[in-house]
């Protein structure tokens, strides 16, 4: 029988009232079977999560003191208790809470304790569904090196499938230790994507608070369109750029399966969400572009030398600087004798600009050097982009016709995107106009 694994992320498992939604949801449909679920999230703007309230809490501990630690740990129980008498659930989770109190207390740790969201979220929705629980410390493992141990493979599938639905915690299992140990954070989709491989799921259902991937950021475009379908590749490439709806490392297990993820909302369940497969299965529709996106804050160093490109061993000499000094590059489109590096603001802090220019300068003696802080990046993507003789005209034209300049310009070997740099000022209208071009 078809297998569908579920995640419902915090803001799906903030309140009674939405849990209610979650529990239809999953009744809907007899092949959802295996649930995992994020721990309460923001019911309101200014709302704290309860993965939050438990990190505040264990700072208590970390500062010695214990009667902090309870008053803060009993926001949390009342959090849980709320959500409990607002489902009118016949369980008493007062001895467990008890007992994680009792473990925190005696140095069961931090991620144990951050994990207790999850956990108790889990045993409510358990109950709400009326299916087992299992822990995820029986079936998450990691390796000593704390990278993900592929027994976790095994343990789950042998563990779950077993029932016809289940619930499972996300975002914790036990590491090598012995110890409960934490994804990173928003680390419940990788959890979620774990047990679909391990199930050998037909599909992993992410369920959020927004009807799937937006073209384009929505705080620039009002009302963006959804992507209806999207690549693993054209995934990685918008995700890079700061489109996030997904956990970065959640994709990899279920690529690895060839299992499609479907995105979808909680609060409108009818929407269809946005469909992630891989490129191979990927059907081009109309469109030539799938996404834009944007992100701010980058660094330009612009070399100029004569005869830069019969000299052997320039681009080496610089890349050597880099590592060095533990930069990392993300472009470095080349003309004969010009070239931009691009680097991420954040390796810069700190006087280290001046420090690589000035030792770029003195290895390479190239003609002139100068650099700009200012550099935003956008990535036009799609995999339609790479059989559209038109699409790198239509771009330039929409960010001329806008008054964009445009600063440096990247096309991934592959094709699936066309990156332009642009002055952090520019980022909006661009990508206003890149859209307008390409989506209306
Ligand atoms: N509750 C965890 C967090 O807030 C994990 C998750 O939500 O996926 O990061």
């Amino acid at each position: 029988m078809e297998i569908k694994v579920c995640k419902f992320g915090g803001t799906s498992m903030a309140d009674g009232n939405i849990m209610l939604s979650v529990k239809e949801i999953v009744k809907s449909d007899p092949t959802r079977a295996f649930i995992v679920v994020s721990a309460p999230g923001k019911r309101f703007g200014g709302d704290t999560k309860v993965t939050d309230l438990l990190y505040h809490a264990y700072a208590a501990i970390e500062e010695g003191d214990e009667a902090e630690f309870k008053n803060r740990f009993a926001v949390v129980r009342n959090r849980f208790s709320n959500i409990q008498s607002e489902l009118k659930l016949p369980i008493d989770l007062s001895d467990a809470f008890d007992e994680a109190e009792r473990q925190i207390l005696s140095g069961a740790g931090k991620d144990y304790c951050a994990s207790r969201g999850e956990y108790f979220t889990a045993k409510l929705i358990a109950a709400l569904l009326n299916a087992p629980f299992i822990d995820a410390e029986e079936i998450v493992r990691f390796k000593e090196d704390g990278s993900l141990d592929p027994v976790t493979y095994k343990l789950t599938a042998a563990k779950l499938l077993r029932y016809k639905r289940a619930v499972v915690p996300g975002f914790y299992g036990l590491g090598a230790d012995g110890k409960i140990k934490t994804f990173t954070r928003g680390g419940g989709d990788i959890s979620g994507a774990i047990v679909a491989y391990a199930v050998k799921a037909s599909l992993y259902e992410n369920w959020t608070d927004v009807s799937g991937f937006f073209a384009c950021d929505p705080k620039i475009v009002s009302s963006p369109k959804c992507i209806e379908e999207l690549s693993y590749h054209e995934l990685r490439e918008l995700s890079y750029m700061g489109a996030s709806v997904l956990h970065s490392e959640s994709v990899f297990p279920v690529r690895n399966g060839g299992i499609p993820i479907r995105i979808r909302n909680t609060f409108r369940p009818e929407d269809e969400g946005t469909l992630i497969v891989s490129s191979g299965a990927h059907k081009s529709g109309a469109r030539v572009v799938t996404g834009i996106a944007g992100k701010k804050d980058f660094t330009v160093i612009f070399l100029e030398k004569s005869m830069m490109n019969g000299e052997i061993g320039f681009a080496a000499k610089m890349l050597e600087i880099l590592n060095r000094h533990g930069v990392a590059f993300e472009h470095l489109p080349s003309g004969i004798d010009t070239m931009s590096l691009v680097i991420d603001n954040k390796y810069l802090l700190n006087g280290k600009l001046d420090e690589l220019v000035k030792e770029i300068d003195e290895a390479l003696h190239p003609d002139r050097i100068h650099t700009r802080d200012d550099v935003a990046l956008i990535a036009t993507v799609g995999h339609g982009i790479a059989g559209d003789v038109t699409a790198p005209a239509r771009l330039f034209k929409a960010l001329s016709d806008a008054g964009v300049h445009v600063l440096m310009i990247d096309q991934g070997s592959g094709r699936l995107n066309i990156i332009v740099g642009v002055a952090n000022a520019d980022l909006p209208t661009s990508i206003r106009a890149i859209y307008r071009e390409f989506f209306s």
